[in-house]
């Protein structure tokens, strides 16, 4: 916060404590870029620690009677936001391709599946069920009811940042809990634009909060220091999450963790080389490789890697990175210059280690965009585990291909890795497919499949990706506790 920022007039009253929307003290607030050509988009407000412990506040006040509303109830609230959202799907998608980037095509999905949470969990809500468990003593029975963890604090990222909301908030209310959530500061717009369609659902005050803030560290602690609030949910890297995850041990509270991956993408000899290559150049290059599921380590069975870099190649070249509001435009800017500095890194390393640049490999630069942070979609091949990229997370559009001789061999270097998100395995043998899956240590496997997501499916990781899931009758788990009762008649 510059001094010039904080004696400017407040516009924007991006705050959503307790029903209504807010400027922060002092009128403070922080300006957003269009990451495609670096203008000022807009402002949100600079949220504090004090405005977040007033969202608690708002929140825990909430719980006491949100908690006891019926099933019935929350799913109505959800279904009338879910509707509202389609309706408003287009502004959404353009506001997230100026704020965040992605192409707007990709944005439009993003929106689609952002709006499946709130309705599948509308349906969820009401499958919130308990046991009888039969007991050994006579005259004695046990049963089990579900209920809700308490007052939620969510902490979202930048590469989705619409579905990463309604992925936590909607399954979050359905279980009866409350939520103050924490988006990233490169996209408050987006999360604004949520919030609006919650209240304008009609969410009673208090049940979802919002607070920008460009300094999360403050904001983030007031969060999780109160005893107040019983569950983390967090979605962003692995050295942010592991920290917020052991500050949370401080109150035990409940944490679910979407952290970062280096997914395998494995092709062995008797996949269809072009299949796996249109598969490859689809999921890598997704949101310009800015997601956790983005392949990052490429192994091609030996015989088959001509036939796939040819296809890939060719399939690469032709991408036409731009302003993701250009209709032809796949490839949208990187996020910052941090990331562009990580692109130029790993690939003069992984050049100067051996491996050989086929398409890409360096910043473009688009005289309409002067501002834009462009990095040309690349394929590295004779990739070798001395590479940093071998190791390392690219969260970039730089496919690495690494050949490979067996399938011991494969599944060992697709192991190789303290992640475990998701992996990837194309073959026509079903036997290989199920036995491949089952030795990867990942929490999602796609068989010739570059969609293994849905708001019906539970995703998450292993390892340093994280702990518990999101979607599917497991995301609604994570907000709920489970009490046991014993009862003697
Ligand atoms: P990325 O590197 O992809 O931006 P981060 O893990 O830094 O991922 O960010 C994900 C989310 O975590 C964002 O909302 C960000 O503001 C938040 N965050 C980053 N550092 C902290 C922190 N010290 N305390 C709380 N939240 C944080």
């Amino acid at each position: 916060m510059t001094a010039e920022n904080s004696a400017r007039s407040t516009s924007a009253a991006t705050l959503y404590i307790d029903g209504a929307w807010r400027a922060a003290a002092l009128g403070r607030e922080f300006d957003m870029f269009n990451p495609a050509d670096g203008s000022v988009l807009g402002a949100a407000s600079d949220g504090s620690a004090s405005e977040a412990r007033s969202a608690v506040d708002s929140a825990a006040a909430a719980f006491a009677w949100w908690s006891r509303t019926t099933a019935y109830e929350r799913a109505a609230y959800l279904e009338r936001a879910h509707a509202l959202m389609l309706e408003r799907a287009e502004d959404l998608a353009v506001l997230m391709t100026k704020e965040q980037g992605k192409p707007l095509k990709a944005a439009r999905n993003e929106v689609r599946y952002a709006a499946d949470f709130l309705s599948w969990y509308a349906e969820e809500a009401k499958r919130v069920y308990g046991a009888t468990i039969p007991s050994s003593r006579a005259g004695h029975r046990f049963m089990t009811m579900r209920q809700p963890v308490g007052v939620v604090a969510a902490i979202t990222p930048w590469n989705y940042p619409v579905s990463m909301i309604t992925r936590k908030v909607a399954p979050a209310i359905a279980a009866g809990c409350t939520i103050v959530l924490k988006p990233a500061e490169q996209t408050p717009l987006c999360a604004v634009a949520v919030f609006q369609v919650l209240h304008d659902a009609g969410l009673p005050a208090g049940v979802v909060n919002l607070v920008t803030t460009s300094d999360p560290a403050p904001v983030g602690d007031a969060l999780l220091d109160s005893p107040a609030v019983r569950k983390l949910t967090f979605t962003g890297s692995t050295e942010v999450g592991m920290m917020l995850g052991a500050k949370a041990a401080h109150t035990v509270k409940r944490v679910s963790l979407e952290l970062g991956g280096h997914a395998p993408f494995l092709v062995f000899g008797d996949a269809d080389p072009r299949r796996a290559a249109k598969g490859l150049g689809l999921v890598k290059f997704l949101n310009t490789g800015q997601a956790c599921i983005c392949p990052n380590r490429v192994f091609v069975q030996r015989e088959l890697v001509d036939d796939f870099l040819n296809v890939l190649v060719q399939r690469v070249s032709a991408m036409k990175a731009g302003n993701g509001l250009d209709q032809d435009v796949t490839i949208g800017p990187l996020i910052d210059e941090a990331a562009m500095t990580k692109m130029r890194r790993q690939v003069t390393n992984a050049v100067d280690h051996g491996a050989k640049v086929l398409t890409g490999g360096e910043r473009l630069t688009d005289p309409r965009l002067p501002g834009g942070r462009f990095f040309a979609p690349t394929v590295l091949t004779d990739v070798t585990p001395e590479m940093d990229i071998y190791h390392e997370e690219t969260f970039g559009p730089i496919a690495p291909v690494i050949a490979f001789d067996d399938e011991d061999g494969a599944i060992a270097m697709a192991n190789d890795t303290a992640y475990g998100l998701a992996a990837y395995v194309y073959t026509e043998n079903l036997s290989r497919a199920l036995r491949v899956t089952e030795a990867l240590r990942f929490g999602i496997v796609g068989i010739n499949d570059i969609n293994p997501t849905s708001a019906a499916a539970p995703f998450g990781g292993t390892g340093h990706s994280g702990l518990g899931r999101e979607g599917g009758p497991q995301g609604i788990d994570e907000y709920l506790d489970t009490k046991l009762v014993g009862i003697t008649l």
